[in-house]
């Protein structure tokens, strides 16, 4: 994803075309995800980051509301960019037999 001409957003894969003029290259963080990791601990920003897009997917889908990840809602913001994020690095075909693969839980699914 990244070319040597434009940085990313480690968190939410916003792009900076400045970097390149800044010599600032991967990793680099936009403004509003460097706020927002600051109110976080860090390890729970590395359980995120180093999580696959499934199990993203499915603690998005299953967890309930409030509880976990999303018992705070900077530390659900900053979940939320991540998984957009990795959605988009995942293409929207593996979105989708990943979503299918997870189910919605609740009866059987035959996919
Ligand atoms: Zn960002």
């Amino acid at each position: 994803m990244p070319t040597d001409s434009t940085s990313y957003c480690r968190v939410c894969g916003a792009v900076e075309n400045d970097a390149a003029i800044n010599g600032d290259f991967l990793p680099w963080i936009c403004p509003a995800c460097a706020a927002l990791e600051k109110k976080i601990a860090s390890e729970v920003i590395q359980r995120i980051n180093s999580m696959p897009y499934e199990k993203m997917l499915a603690l998005n889908r299953f967890t309930p509301t409030g509880e976990g990840f999303f018992a705070h809602r900077e530390t659900g913001e900053y979940f939320a960019m991540v998984m957009a994020r990795k959605r988009a690095e995942v293409g929207p075909a593996a979105h989708t037999g990943t979503s299918k693969a997870i189910g919605w839980g609740g009866h059987d699914e035959h996919v």
